[in-house]
Order: C-alpha cells, then sequence, then structure tokens
C-alpha cells in the first residue's frame, strides 16, 4: 500500500474519452490498495488557445491577469476528472491551486511554490478519496491567482509528493519515459531506464521538455522519488535516481537535448576596456531579460566583438536596450539573431573522458555543420548553430556517442 502523487500531462488528458481512461487508470490504483493524489494539466492545445485569445487583446497582457485566464484550463481538466471518477464510483474530489493552499511567491507567469497545506488532502484521503489537484496554478499571500511557468504541473505533483513524503511521484505523459533524446526527432532514441538527477537537471534546462526543470530541482531537493511514464501503455518508465557511487560505469554522454527557443544578439567594435561586458549587459538585466551564452573575442583593432542569446521571446526587447547601449559606447552594429539552435550533450561520465567536445566538434564537422558558439560546464558542452541543421546535429551526435546503442533497452 503506497501513497502516489500522479501527474497526467495536457494529451493525457486531451479529450472526454482519454479523461475516462485516466479515471480507469486510477479506479485499478485505488483498487489495489493506494492513496492516490492525482495533478492534471489542462487539455492539450487549451493553454497556448487561452494565451492567443490575450494577445487578440493585447501584445503585452499584464502578468497578473495572464495568470488568472491560463489557470482556467486546469479546472476544467480536475472537475472532469473527478466526474469521471465519481462516476466509476470512486469517491474523488477537486481542488485548485487556491483551495488546496499551493503559496508561492507573486512573480506571476514563473512563481515558485513556497509552502502546500497538506491538512485538506491528508483528510480526503483518510476518507478514502481521490484528490484531484489543478497543476501549474497557487495563490500568492494577498490572494492573487499565480502560475509556475510553462510546464509547471509537474513541479506541482513533485512538490505535493514532498508535502505529503509520497511513496513516489508518477509523471504520466506522451512517451513511455526519458529518451537518450526527443524521440520525435530520433527515431532510433532509446528509453533509459534511469538517469540520475544530475543530469536530467542539465537535460531540462537545455531543452527537453519532459519534465520541467523546476520539477527536477525540486524532487532534488527533497529527496522525492520521481519517475516518467506512459499514460497509455504499461511499463516501468524511466526512474530519476541518485548518483550511486557503485553502480557500473556511466556512458560518456547519457543524453542530446536541443532548444529552438533562443536567439542571438551580436554588438560590434565594442571598444575592449574594463567594464565594457558589464555596460553591455546590465542594462540588459536591468530589463529583466536573461542571459544564456556569452562569447566575447578581441579582433587586432583591439575592439571586442561581444555575442549572447537570450530567449527569443525577449529578441526584440533586448535588441532595443542593446541599441542604446551601441550608442552610447560608439560601438558598432547590433546584430539580432533568431534562427539559431542549441544542442548540447549531457553526461556524468564526460567528466573523467577527455577528449568528449573534440568528438562532438568532429561528428559537426563531418556533416559540414558551423558552430557559432560554445560553452561547456563539467558534464554538457552545448554549441549554438544554425536552426536549419538542428535535426541534422542531432541525428549525427545521437550515433557518434553510440547512443543507439548504450541506451537500455527494455529487459527481456
Ligand atoms: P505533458 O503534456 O505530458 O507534460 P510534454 O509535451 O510536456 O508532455 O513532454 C513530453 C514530450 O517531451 C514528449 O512528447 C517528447 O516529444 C518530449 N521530449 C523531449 N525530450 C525528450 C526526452 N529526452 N525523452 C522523452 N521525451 C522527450
Ligand atoms: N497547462 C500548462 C502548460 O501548458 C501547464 C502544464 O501543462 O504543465 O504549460
Ligand atoms: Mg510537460
Amino acid at each position: 500500500m503506497a501513497l502516489l502523487v500522479q501527474k497526467f500531462g495536457g494529451t493525457s488528458v486531451g479529450t472526454t474519452e482519454r479523461i475516462e481512461a485516466v479515471a480507469d487508470k486510477l479506479c485499478r490504483f485505488r483498487n489495489e490498495g493506494h492513496d492516490v493524489v492525482v495533478v492534471v494539466s489542462a487539455m492539450s492545445g487549451e493553454t497556448n488557445r487561452l494565451i492567443g485569445l490575450a494577445n487578440e487583446i493585447m501584445e503585452e497582457p499584464t502578468p497578473r491577469e495572464m495568470d488568472v485566464l491560463v489557470s482556467t484550463g486546469e479546472q476544467v481538466t480536475i472537475a472532469l476528472l473527478s466526474m469521471a471518477l465519481q462516476k466509476r464510483g470512486c469517491d474523488a474530489r477537486s481542488y485548485t491551486g487556491s483551495q488546496v493552499r499551493i503559496l508561492t511567491d507573486s512573480s506571476h507567469t514563473k512563481a515558485r511554490i513556497q509552502h502546500i497545506d497538506e491538512h485538506n488532502m491528508r483528510g480526503d484521503l483518510e476518507a478514502g478519496r481521490v484528490v484531484v489537484v489543478a497543476g501549474f496554478q497557487g495563490i500568492d499571500e494577498l490572494g492573487n491567482i499565480t502560475t509556475l511557468g510553462r510546464g509547471g504541473s509537474d513541479t506541482t505533483a513533485v512538490a505535493l509528493a514532498a508535502a505529503l513524503n509520497a511513496d513516489e511521484c508518477q509523471i504520466y505523459t506522451d512517451v513511455d519515459g526519458v529518451y537518450t533524446t526527443d524521440p520525435r526527432v530520433v527515431d532510433s532514441a532509446r528509453r533509459l531506464k534511469q538517469i540520475t538527477f544530475e543530469e536530467m537537471l542539465e537535460m531540462a534546462s537545455l531543452g527537453s521538455k519532459v519534465l520541467q526543470i523546476r520539477a527536477v530541482e525540486f524532487a532534488g531537493k527533497y529527496n522525492v522519488p520521481l519517475r516518467v511514464l506512459s499514460s497509455f501503455t504499461e511499463g516501468e518508465g524511466t526512474l530519476i535516481t541518485f548518483e550511486d557511487e557503485d553502480a557500473m560505469e556511466q556512458p560518456v554522454v547519457s543524453g542530446i537535448a536541443f532548444n529552438r527557443d533562443e536567439a542571438k544578439l551580436t554588438i560590434s567594435g565594442v571598444p575592449d576596456t574594463p567594464g565594457s561586458a558589464l555596460r553591455i549587459l546590465k542594462p540588459v538585466s536591468d530589463a529583466n531579460i536573461e542571459v544564456d551564452m556569452i562569447v566575447q573575442n578581441v579582433g587586432e583593432d583591439n575592439k571586442t566583438a561581444f555575442t549572447f542569446t537570450v530567449h527569443r521571446n525577449d529578441l526584440k526587447r533586448a535588441k532595443e536596450v542593446l541599441q542604446k547601449v551601441a550608442d552610447e559606447l560608439t560601438a558598432g552594429q547590433v546584430i539580432g539573431d533568431s534562427k539559431i539552435a542549441k544542442v548540447s550533450i549531457v553526461g556524468v561520465g564526460m567528466r573523467s573522458h577527455a577528449g568528449v567536445a573534440t568528438k562532438m566538434f568532429e561528428a559537426l564537422s563531418n556533416e559540414g555543420i558551423n558552430i557559432q558558439m560554445i560553452s561547456t560546464s563539467e558534464i554538457k558542452v552545448s554549441v549554438v548553430i544554425d536552426e536549419k541543421y538542428l535535426e541534422l546535429a542531432v541525428r549525427a551526435l545521437h550515433s557518434a556517442f553510440e547512443l543507439d546503442r548504450n541506451g537500455v533497452q527494455e529487459e527481456a
């Protein structure tokens, strides 16, 4: 008998038929004697539809009203799923984030969870009910509705599992686990039986949207056993584990992540003097724009070319900010490029192996793919390339690092 927190994503609750199928699955868990808290996303496409409606009214709606709007998607699915459970004779009760009292800070559209009141949920579980909670949303101290960022239902699930000290947090989605890379891009991608928190954190932060990065952070911080599984097929999925010193030798590269959400900005002819980087990047951060990769290079004329990446949605604003800086610094042109992609190889095994980056560059060079920027850390190497070569690059790297073979397949 276990206490499970199970999260079902947008595709898994995308139609009423699918909601009924989720209800069937939940009834089976209940009949096996498990206590279940369910977290659901909005029906697939609904959050995007709501954002589209807002944008019909104004280009940059206020974040507070955005949260009031987009949180409605999840309210629909908690009610429908609870009805489907009740129809099956399985007692259930739905809760919005504010009804549970998932307390967050006030950073609308990207709020962080601060506290969860588990009192109501415990009462329902003791009374034999399935507790159905709206993902992605919370409430701040002043009673404002907040949301946790795209993909935030994963984080709701992990946070509830931590608060309830659940035996496992299970993320049910439209793939049957975490793969060596996005299986929709590389056919030969393999499901991993397990992946370390550290690697999953890198994969998520570098663009693998199978888990929201904050969910992985939360699981690591609170030691929540976390598993990714399919809503549609049976199987053990992928367990996110803490690194085991005694484990078999890790493959050098465990996975490949990619991200099409970034854009690149270059300001040329910057005088090579102390403080230039600060003068360029401070106004960008003051405008609340996050910078990811940075490359600076001094030419023979003692002028530097300064290049960095930002989220694509921030390109227009960043370019405006940068143009002002360029004028002040009497620097050269400011160029923005949104047709880039970032591809990263990730693996804890990299720590103990030399030549990993070289192998990556060789694989890309063999395909004639030009590298525009590079950044490395202990367990990853990322490159920025032209967006049109993204899929080719991911496939080439997947085979160069023999992930088809190393990915752990279903055991017979
Ligand atoms: P949900 O709506 O259930 O939250 P998401 O679309 O957020 O589902 O996440 C699942 C998707 O993540 C998959 O359909 C897959 O295309 C994508 N994905 C990206 N990288 C990976 C990976 N390494 N392993 C598995 N899925 C991945
Ligand atoms: N519905 C929200 C989104 O589409 C949250 C989630 O699905 O996790 O981003
Ligand atoms: Mg998701």
